[in-house]
C-alpha cells in the first residue's frame, strides 16, 4: 500500500477559509488546517451545502481562499499570479467529475487526446499516450468508442484517463460514483484504489458515506467545519 513511506506534502491549509461577500456574508469554509501528503487517499464527506463545492474549488485552484494560505507543492498559490495559477491548475491536477463531461461526437481516444491540445505535445506522441492512459484503466477494448456506445462506468474511466493523462501530483473527484450503480461504483473505486497504489495522490469528495469509508483517511465537513477521525478520536 502507499502511504506510509510518503511524506511529501502535494496540499498544505493553513488557515484557510472561505466567506462569500454576500450580503449576507455566508462563511462557507471556517479557517482550517490540514495536509494532504503524496500517496495520500483522502475523502471528504459532507451533506449537501456543507462547503464540499468550496473546499473542492479552493483545492482545485478554481476559487481563491479569503483567509489563510494555501501550498500546492511548496508553491504559495496565494502569492502567485493567476496565469501562473491556471497553468499550475491544468499542469498539477487531474479533475473527474460526477456527469464526466465528454464531448459526445468524440471517440475515448480523442476525448483523452484533447486534454493535451494546449500542452505542445505532438500529435502523434498525443496519440500514443491516450491509448497508454486508457489501456491504464481498462479500456484498451474501447479506444474507438463514442461516449453514447459505453456505459457510465466506462465513460467514467475515460474521464478519469483524461484526468491522468498529464501526469498530474493530484487527482481531485468531486462525487465521481455519483451518477452510477452501486456495481459500477465498486469499479470505479477499485480503479482509483489501484491507481493510489500505484503512487497518485487522490481527494474524493462526495456525500456518499460508503464512498466515504474507502479513503484511507476520511475528513467530515459540517456547515463549513472539518473534522477527521483518526483511531476512534476526532481531531481537530
Ligand atoms: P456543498 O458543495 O457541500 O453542497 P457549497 O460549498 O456549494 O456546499 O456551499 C456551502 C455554503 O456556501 C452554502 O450555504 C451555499 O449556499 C453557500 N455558497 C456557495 N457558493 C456561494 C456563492 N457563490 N455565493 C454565496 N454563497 C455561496
Ligand atoms: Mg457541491
Amino acid at each position: 500500500m502507499a502511504g506510509p513511506q510518503y511524506d511529501r506534502p502535494v496540499i498544505e491549509f493553513s488557515t484557510v477559509g472561505r466567506t462569500y461577500p454576500g450580503p449576507p456574508a455566508v462563511e462557507a469554509l471556517h479557517p482550517c488546517d490540514f495536509r494532504i501528503n503524496e500517496g495520500d487517499f483522502v475523502t471528504i464527506v459532507g451533506p449537501s451545502g456543507s462547503g464540499k463545492s468550496t473546499l473542492l474549488n479552493i483545492i482545485g485552484l478554481l476559487d481563491s481562499p479569503s483567509s489563510g494560505t494555501y501550498l500546492l507543492e511548496k508553491i504559495d498559490t496565494g502569492a502567485i499570479s493567476e496565469a501562473r495559477r491556471a497553468a499550475l491548475r491544468s499542469e498539477r491536477i487531474g479533475f473527474v467529475f460526477q456527469s464526466f463531461h465528454l464531448l459526445a461526437h468524440r471517440s475515448a481516444t480523442e476525448n483523452v487526446e484533447l486534454a493535451m491540445l494546449y500542452q505542445r505535445v505532438p500529435r502523434r506522441e498525443r496519440r500514443i499516450r491516450a491509448e497508454a492512459v486508457l489501456r491504464r484503466v481498462g479500456l484498451e477494448h474501447r479506444l474507438r468508442s463514442l461516449p453514447t456506445q459505453l456505459s457510465g462506468g466506462e465513460c467514467q474511466r475515460v474521464a478519469i484517463a483524461r484526468a491522468l493523462v498529464g501526469n498530474p501530483s493530484l487527482l481531485l473527484c468531486d462525487e465521481p460514483t455519483g451518477n452510477l450503480d452501486s456495481k459500477t461504483t465498486e469499479s470505479v473505486l477499485e480503479l482509483l484504489k489501484g491507481l493510489n497504489e500505484e503512487g497518485m495522490t487522490i481527494v474524493v469528495i462526495t456525500h456518499d458515506s460508503y464512498v466515504a469509508a474507502q479513503g484511507q483517511r476520511t475528513i467530515t465537513i459540517r456547515d463549513g467545519f472539518l473534522t477527521e477521525q483518526v483511531g476512534n478520536q476526532v481531531v481537530r
